[in-house]
């Protein structure tokens, strides 16, 4: 039904993302607000039982199709272009993951339609949809009005609790029918991040490495350290490009967005990139020699003191605790 909120849901490989049901809570909201009906789509190929788990959604439209099982933007951004005329809705809510952020640029260019970016909430006042979009990497913040429709927004993780978007439901899953042409860009293969590796998104404690440590040796105490509490060590974008740790390691707005229990910014100078990725930590924790660095601004505690100090003291401090 024309006039409804649609999301786009966030799946790879089978596996729906955090942020898939941030934006499904966010949209209930709108909706509910709006006074029209909540509805999901979603893309790929053998989407199998998918559909089912966005309970939250009235109704999920169903792409399920061989020319959308790798994520090609120009033919998902066709395939949601098609589903978005077909259902004329009001608001449209595209996570802003890897993946979809190619779709940003394409889908509002495809369909005409005005897009809001970067947007870390949306709201309803008076009947319509005022967003808070984040400017220049963080430095500002605009809200913003969308009268027109359909309004295209991308929406940025934590606007909403993910465990607010996972309701038991069960939506009417309609299967999608689209032509998807083929735009001459084909998928060729995926590089698979180093074996072995572990997922910086999913650890509980993240010792952060910056520029500010000086050395590669002083990452190896800071990696001794995170085994010591079961965590892992990540890094600004300075660390990855000097080959101190791999970039699957990095944290920021061209790397992962973490919210662990504690996060220990080591040499971290706070730059709006890199807390775009941190900000959202349960625990943060800054050690950094200017006491004016931005860090502090986002830090619950902070020492103003030399990392190349405080890591070691730290790492004998927690062994001495264990015994
Ligand atoms: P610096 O800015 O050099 O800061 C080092 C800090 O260490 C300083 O605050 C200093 O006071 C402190 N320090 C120095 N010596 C010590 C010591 N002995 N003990 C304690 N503290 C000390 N950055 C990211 O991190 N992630 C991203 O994903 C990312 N994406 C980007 C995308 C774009 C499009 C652009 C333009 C930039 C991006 N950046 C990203 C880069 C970002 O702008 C910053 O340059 C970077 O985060 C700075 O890293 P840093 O804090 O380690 O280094």
């Amino acid at each position: 039904m024309a006039g409804n909120v649609l999301v786009m849901a966030d799946q790879w490989r089978g596996e729906l993302s955090d942020i898939t049901y941030e934006l499904l809570a966010l949209g209930r909201e709108l909706a509910d607000g709006l006074g029209v009906s909540l509805e999901a789509v979603i893309v790929g190929h053998q989407l199998g039982e998918l559909p089912n788990k966005l309970g939250a959604a009235d109704v999920v439209h169903c792409l399920d199709n061989p020319a959308l099982a790798d994520p090609v933007p120009d033919a998902v951004s066709q395939a949601l272009a098609e589903v978005i005329k077909q259902q004329e809705p009001a608001a449209v809510l595209i996570p802003w993951t890897n993946v979809a952020a190619d779709l940003l640029g394409l889908l509002p260019a495809q369909l005409d339609a005005p897009f809001l970016n970067f947007c870390q909430d949306v709201r309803v006042v008076d009947g319509q949809l005022e967003a808070r979009c984040v400017l220049y990497g963080g430095k500002m913040e605009a809200k913003v009005v969308g009268k027109a429709r359909p309004l295209i927004l991308g929406v940025l993780p934590g606007a909403r609790s993910a465990e607010q978007g996972r309701v038991d439901g069960a939506p009417t899953v309609v299967a999608a029918s689209v032509a998807i042409q083929d735009s001459g860009v084909h998928f060729k293969s995926y590089v698979e991040p180093e074996a072995g590796d572990v997922d910086i998104t999913q650890q509980e404690v993240l010792i952060s490495v910056g520029r500010g440590v000086q050395s590669g040796d002083n990452v190896k105490i800071a990696e001794e350290l995170a085994a010591e509490l079961g965590g892992a060590v990540c890094g600004s974008r300075p660390v990855i490009d000097q080959g101190w740790l791999s970039l699957s390691r990095q944290v920021g707005k061209s790397g992962a967005i973490v919210k662990p229990k504690l996060y220990i910014a080591a040499g971290i100078s706070g730059a709006p990139e890199h807390v775009e990725g941190m900000k959202d930590s349960d625990t943060i924790i800054a050690i950094n020699t200017d006491p004016g660095a931005p860090i502090y601004s986002v830090a619950h505690f902070g020492a103003v003191e030399d990392a190349t100090d405080v890591l070691p003291a730290l790492l004998d401090a927690v062994r001495a605790k264990k015994g």
